[in-house]
């Protein structure tokens, strides 16, 4: 079991199994973690089904697993 939760704390998470963990050295992840690599855990799409902030997506990225989707945080939404 892996937990995990956005920094602010308002989106929580926990997935059974990780299908895989990615180092990465280029320059996006070296700035945006403050350090040498970035470490990503990646989840299959069907044990991690929330899209809550589907706003920022690029316009071409469409989702299509019938799973909930909001423009922007919907204060109270709690996940099923
Ligand atoms: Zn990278």
């Amino acid at each position: 079991m892996v937990e995990g939760s956005c920094l602010r704390g308002g989106i929580a998470f926990e997935v059974d199994e990780v299908a895989m963990i990615s180092v990465c050295h280029c320059s996006l992840c070296r700035k945006s973690r403050g350090s040498a690599f970035g470490t990503t855990a990646s989840v299959r799409a069907p044990a991690f089904p929330l899209h809550i902030f589907v706003g920022s997506r690029a316009p071409w990225w469409e989702i299509t697993d019938g799973a909930p989707q909001f423009e922007e945080w919907v204060p109270g939404y709690e996940p099923e």
